[in-house]
């Protein structure tokens, strides 16, 4: 009874559509999106293509047209995080080409206010929130991690000395190897039993826990891990493009009158830009980076798919990536994949490779 039901809980996964606006300045505004309807469904045209015969059609969870808010996508985000204070595993993350409004979905324009105000800070906002009212029987401690990774390296986006060390992963070791000599741990691991190979859900262990409280503590954090991030880089639009940034935020829970306590955690995870870049024209450092994001962001593609497809062997070793968001990555943990999309016809080859990625997870 147990192996049902902790296999009835395996592929959470979901994945929302958004569609960003032109922007401001755009003159030519010609959209490669032909429909959204109602119940998730969307079709995109291609341009080269006119008529019935360039449609394709692709159905996701929820879509997201240019018009929606941050309020309204957050609406339908928010009982994923509330699940966090229950004791679950969270992922988010945004997926899709650079400058098709990752960053906004995540985060929001910078030095946003209130109303613009994306997903993480609104997630943190929520959090606090609730546990501070809704719940009065059990007390709630919050840390927030921030990492970058960049061609396969995590670095510590939060080291107060701002150096940005690298972190081996010395339990990975460990783990492999046992998960090569003992194959029954890894279908115990996949299926859920053991619930994460990292003790405490420690996505990194060494990274920077800091202590949160309220919503400023958060942004004031966020900002420093911008700053870091943008640290040895000239231009930080292009790095941010060409690295995945990871926010984890940790809550621990003790009921008062049970004495039980609890663990959730929530990965909130703008990815690199996934453009595939023109061999022909990339050499020496650009084409590393783009080999790296690549292999990146297939290995995550194949371990949701895997959950998805409830296989009994989940890749997470492929990449660092996925070794950081294993704990909330199958299992009982619940994700969320929010699909990007520029508007722009221009886009339309790298709308259809993102649109291809996203129907084959969900
Ligand atoms: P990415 O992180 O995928 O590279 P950004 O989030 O930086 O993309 O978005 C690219 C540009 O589009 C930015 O100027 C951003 O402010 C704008 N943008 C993205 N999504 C929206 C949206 N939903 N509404 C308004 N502007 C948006
Ligand atoms: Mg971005």
């Amino acid at each position: 009874k147990l192996f049902n039901e902790v296999q009835d809980l395996r592929g959470n996964i979901r994945v929302y559509c958004r569609v960003r606006p032109f922007l401001p300045g755009q003159t030519k505004k010609q959209s490669t999106i032909e429909y959204i309807g109602e119940n998730g469904e969307m079709i995109v045209a291609n341009p080269t293509k006119p008529g019935k015969e360039g449609h394709r059609m692709f159905k996701f969870n929820k879509i997201f047209s240019p018009a929606s808010t941050q309020a309204e996508v957050f609406s339908d985000t928010k009982p994923l995080i509330r699940s966090v204070l229950d004791g679950f595993n969270v992922c988010i993350f945004a997926y899709g080409q650079t400058g098709s409004g990752k960053t906004h979905t995540m985060s929001g324009p910078e030095g946003a206010s209130e109303e613009d105000w994306g997903v993480n800070y609104r997630a943190l906002n929520d959090l606090f929130t609730i546990s501070q009212t809704r719940r009065s029987s059990i007390t709630y401690e919050v840390g927030v991690q921030m990492v970058e990774i960049y061609n396969e390296q995590v670095r510590d986006l939060l080291s107060s000395d701002g150096t940005q060390k690298k972190y081996p992963f010395r339990l990975d070791i460990l783990f492999l190897i046992l998960e090569q000599f003992y194959f029954c741990f890894l279908d115990l691991h996949t299926l859920g039993i053991l619930s994460t190979s990292q003790p405490n859900g420690l996505a990194v262990p060494d990274a920077t826990m800091n202590p949160v409280r309220v919503t400023s503590d958060v942004v004031g954090l966020m900002d420093i891990g911008l700053k870091n991030r943008s640290m040895g880089s000239t231009a930080l639009n292009e790095r941010s493009s060409r690295s995945h940034s990871v926010v984890t935020i940790h809550v621990r829970g003790k009921d008062l009158k049970t004495g039980v306590p609890m663990h959730g955690n929530l990965h909130l995870v703008d990815l690199a830009g996934s453009e595939r870049v023109d061999r022909s024209e990339v050499t020496g450092d650009r084409l590393k980076e783009a080999q790296h994001i690549n292999k990146s962001l297939s290995a995550l593609g194949d371990v949701i798919f895997a959950l998805a497809q409830k296989s009994p062997h989940v890749p997470y070793r492929n990449s660092k990536l996925t070794q950081v968001l294993q704990s909330s990555l199958g299992g009982q943990a619940k994700t969320l994949m929010f699909v990007q999309l520029n508007p722009d016809s221009n886009s339309f080859s790298e709308s259809l490779s993102t649109l291809k990625f996203a129907e084959r997870v969900s």
